[in-house]
């Protein structure tokens, strides 16, 4: 089944209409279009071979370089254009770029990969950072296709390991360490004691040293940044043509399983989705500057930080630091002062700084930025009211996965500036056949009911090719989960409106049962969020006796954290919100007051941690949480 899903209630001009539909009709005549936006140094033969479903293989037969399409081919017209910003307030430093130079510097660190023996093919795993060297060797990596893997600088020996024993890298690159909130976090210990753990052992360890921290060096394994750089000097490293169905790069993610998948990308069809992307949803302009405040260990910062930008012809800020040190408008500082055009961030870093002096956004001239985009969560209508009133600019949410590389939902504004709603991260992205299907039948549901997000095969460029060495894994997880027929399934629970606009309600993995009744715990969130007096809240379900389970939550409060009466006769209140918006069936057990919320680097609840404490279980792997002091916290007043 392939079906063009309805869309005809868009208040649209037709604009976005017409490339949606055609990217669904004829999603080979759209696509061939589209790869007009990079440069080819061999034509493809095949816009798409999907003869093996679910596997898809976009423009088989061309060759190109993602590394050529960010960087050499904007030599002609840009080489002393800004390329890549970096600004740390953690070290400050502040740099720019040009094209030029950051042509003369990733062809070093091509040239040091290559006399460390790294060829076509080969794994190099990047823990870093965010400092230019990073950005330098996956440009590297792409530009001698090399594939890299670049492991969040949060994740600790564990985590690093078994991502070694996966990816078996012929290097590591790495740093003496990184900082955070200006305490410096070493890498390097981190580092050696994964290496120890794993089976598979690296030959070469490129370290750059920042100087922030000792380290100890392994003889004949680690190699100097600065001496190596030294030696390659001004090497001219020509670009390795790659298949277009050749693999750029893998980025692991975690699934209901310990083990991360390592989510496999391919070299063309990425290129020309970040094209697309950049030009219909980030509304890109040649010249102008993106800031994406994400990580280079996230799947955005593969995206938007690196590639995307790059490849549309803009500079990029790299940024190492908190949104708010030394103060919360050091963002707005940097659109002023590097003339951002496009910003990305997370609804969670939004909730921070409204927490925060409002002050500091009417501080700086954002006159050039044209829009916020916000992902990786969903967004609560409060923040989105807050910040789009705050800012005076649209506030474009948008919804996608490690998985899919690029947006599945979001509004359009490139191709058209359709309005949003508010809760919703807006309507399906070009290419994207995605639906909310019944998880029995896999049938379409009608308009607000809820189902599971889907996506009709084949996906569009950009999306996963497969699990990193496990083809099988692919298709049982994501193409199985529906018994009916094989479909893409996001694990997300959703809803479209008779607008067609999409509503997400949390995973489907994070689902509760409260007496045979299925709850979203984003629902209750979404509920819970609408009271005065609540800044951020968490809900998990927790095993219960009677009803299966119940619904708990954790709320941090506006105007400090309340004790005693005050709280009782808050968390009665809350319920009663909760009851009259939703019923009572998701009114949450009990609501408890908290000053921080367990959550990972980027911004996720680990909401399976918090339901593990409520239960007395063991929280699982901490090695992505922000603040452990959140989990105690949790646990105490769970004691109480
Ligand atoms: P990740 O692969 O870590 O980026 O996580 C992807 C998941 O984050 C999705 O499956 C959703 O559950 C959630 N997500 C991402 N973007 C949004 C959004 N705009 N609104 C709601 N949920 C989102």
């Amino acid at each position: 089944m392939n079906a063009v899903t309805p869309l005809k209630n868009y208040k649209s001009d037709g604009r976005y209409l017409g490339l949606y539909e055609e990217s669904i009709s004829n999603p080979k005549g759209f696509w061939s279009r589209q790869s007009e936006m990079i440069d080819w140094h061999k034509p493809f033969e095949t816009v798409l071979d999907d003869s093996r479903p679910p596997f898809a293989s976009w423009f088989v037969g061309g060759e190109t370089n993602l590394c050529f399409n960010a960087v050499d081919r904007h030599l002609k017209d840009q080489a002393d254009k800004p390329a890549l910003i970096f600004v740390s307030t953690e070290t400050n430093q502040e740099k720019t770029y040009t094209f030029a130079q950051l042509h003369q510097e990733v062809q070093a660190a091509a040239g040091i990969l290559q006399d460390l023996g790294v060829k076509k093919g080969d794994r190099v795993l990047i823990y870093m950072p965010m400092i230019p060297e990073a950005a330098f060797a996956m440009l590297a990596c792409a530009r001698i296709g090399a594939i890299h893997s670049v492991v969040f600088g949060g994740f600790a020996s564990h985590s690093l390991a078994s991502r070694i024993d996966d990816a078996r890298p012929t290097v590591i690159v790495s740093a003496d360490a990184g900082s955070r909130g200006g305490k410096v976090v070493p890498y390097k210990p981190l580092l050696d004691a994964a290496i120890d753990l794993a089976n598979y052992k690296p030959a070469k360890v490129l370290m750059v040293n920042r100087g922030l921290v000792e380290f100890d060096k392994v003889q004949g394994r680690d190699v100097d940044y600065a001496a190596a750089r030294e030696q390659v000097g001004n090497r001219e490293v020509p670009v390795v043509w790659l298949k277009a169905t050749d693999t750029s790069y893998i980025l692991y993610t975690s699934g209901t399983t310990g083990k991360p998948k390592g989510v496999q990308r391919d070299v063309g069809g990425y290129a020309v989705a970040l094209a697309a992307s950049m030009q219909h949803i980030f509304m890109a302009e040649k010249g102008g500057t993106f800031f994406a405040t994400s990580d280079i260990g996230w799947v955005v910062g593969h995206s938007y930080i690196v590639y995307g930008p790059l490849i549309a012809g803009m500079a990029t800020v790299m940024y190492e630091g908190l949104p708010i040190r030394p103060d919360a408008g050091i963002w707005w500082k940097i659109v002023q002062d590097y003339n951002v055009s496009v910003m990305f961030s997370a609804p969670t870093a939004v909730r921070v700084l409204k927490k925060q002096d409002p002050a500091f956004l009417k501080k700086y001239d954002l006159s050039k930025l044209k829009a916020l985009f916000l992902a990786g969560e969903p967004l609560d209508e409060t923040t989105a009211d807050w910040i789009s009133g705050e800012l005076g600019k649209p506030v474009v949410d948008n919804y996608w996965q490690t998985e899919t590389g690029w947006p599945i939902l979001a509004i359009q504004r490139g191709i058209e500036p359709m309005s949003g709603k508010l809760g919703s991260p807006g309507i399906p992205v070009f290419g994207f056949n995605v639906n909310v299907l019944n998880e029995e039948t896999a049938l379409p549901c009608k308009a607000n009911e809820k189902g599971v997000v889907a996506i009709e095969g084949p996906l569009p460029p950009g999306c996963m090719q497969t699990v990193w060495g496990d083809d099988e894994r692919f298709v049982k997880t994501y193409w199985s989960a529906f018994s009916a027929r094989q479909v893409y399934s996001t694990f997300d629970w959703g809803i479209r409106d008779e607008d067609n606009y999409f509503f997400i309600l949390g995973r489907t993995d994070d689902v509760i049962n409260v007496a045979g009744h299925r709850l979203g715990t984003r629902e209750i969130e979404e509920s819970i969020s609408s009271h005065p007096a609540v800044a951020e809240v968490a809900v998990v379900g927790k095993a219960d006796q009677l009803k299966g389970q119940v619904a708990v939550a954790f709320a941090i409060l506006k105007g400090g954290n309340a004790e005693g009466a005050e709280a009782a006769s808050l968390e009665k209140e809350i319920m009663a919100v909760v009851d009259s918006q939703l019923g009572a069936v998701a009114r949450p057990s009990r609501v408890y007051f908290v000053t921080l919320l367990p959550k990972t680097r980027s911004g996720k609840l680990l909401r399976r941690s918090i339901q593990a404490v409520c239960e007395g279980r063991d929280a699982g792997d901490m090695t992505t949480i922000e603040d452990p002091a959140a989990l105690e916290q949790i646990r105490v007043v769970v004691a109480q």
